[in-house]
């Protein structure tokens, strides 16, 4: 119906005490699924798309879908770049219309990152899109170093250069470290909810966690109800739909079986997985009542 910025969703999570879920999509199939599952509960939804997932197909061809995807959707759609490394990948999704962008540059300083992000701001608002940054820097399951659970908390998100960050960068959403990891956890997470408090009290933007799939229902509900207003979530649905995929296909039945008609059972599995998400990240019936502001 229309595509909107991914903070109009956030704002509105936060303020009904919901979490927006933004799911990374690579496949139209993925696409399908994501906003079945969205309208068929009527939420709010992010698809969202990584410059890392760029191998998997270039951001030029896969945004025209997801923006299409978004446009025909019954509910309010955000396409967000998810993760953008650079000012050149993010001045090509504005290019290229999504309409939320995320600039990290957490592994950078501060200061660099500060830079990078007010740049971004600048022109992202001048195009009425919004951005998100990321003050961690988070560590990533299924990279070259393996993830230290025992020093994780030096990789918290310093509650002290918060509110100077989002003055000084003008930025819409802020993405926090308080104990998840990206990829698929081989250790069972453990957050600490004091330090998510304390960021929360530096700022009023909606906080978003990354690294979001994995984590058990409790603790989803208590990130939400500590200031998290949208959950990144990928890694735990991708792995699940694999497996399903993989039971499915040693059936005899299916032997017989064309990947377009895996197209299909992704599509499906998808749904199910993001409709299991929805149930406990809240949001359901937000789309109309998103749409009626917005007129
Ligand atoms: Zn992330």
């Amino acid at each position: 119906m229309v595509l909107v910025r991914a903070d109009i969703l956030a704002k509105d999570a936060q303020r009904y005490h919901y979490a927006v879920g933004a799911f990374n999509v690579t496949t139209i199939g993925m696409v399908q699924g994501v906003i079945a599952a969205a309208e068929a509960n009527q939420a709010p939804v992010i698809l969202q798309f990584g410059e890392r997932q760029a191998r998997f197909v270039p951001l030029a061809t896969i945004a025209p879908i997801l923006i299409a995807a978004a446009k025909s959707a019954t509910v309010p759609v955000a396409v967000h770049l998810d993760h953008g490394l650079s000012f050149e990948t993010v001045m090509q999704a504005l290019r290229l219309g999504f309409s939320s962008v995320m600039i990290d540059a957490s592994s950078q300083s501060i200061a660099a990152n500060q830079a990078v992000t007010a740049a971004v701001v600048r022109v992202a608002h001048a195009l009425n899109v919004s951005v998100e940054a990321e003050l961690g820097p988070m560590q990533r399951e299924g990279g070259p170093d393996a993830v230290d659970y025992a020093g994780l908390d030096a990789t918290y998100t310093d509650p002290g250069v918060v509110a100077d960050f989002v003055a000084a960068t003008g930025l819409d959403m802020l993405a926090v470290a308080y104990g998840t990891v990206h990829g698929v956890y081989t250790q069972t997470p453990r957050l600490n909810y004091d330090r998510l408090a304390e960021i929360a009290q530096q700022t009023h933007v909606p906080l978003v966690v990354h690294g979001g799939s994995g984590l058990s229902d409790g603790d989803y509900r208590r990130s939400i109800a500590g200031g998290i207003a949208k959950i990144n979530y990928f890694s735990t649905m991708a792995k699940n739909v694999t497996d399903a995929i993989r039971d499915r296909l040693n059936q005899p039945e299916n032997q017989g079986v064309f990947v377009s008609e895996l197209a299909l059972w992704e599509r499906d599995l998808v749904a199910e997985e993001v409709a299991a998400r929805l149930a406990v990240f809240g949001g359901q019936g937000r789309g109309p009542e998103v749409l009626r502001m917005m007129r």
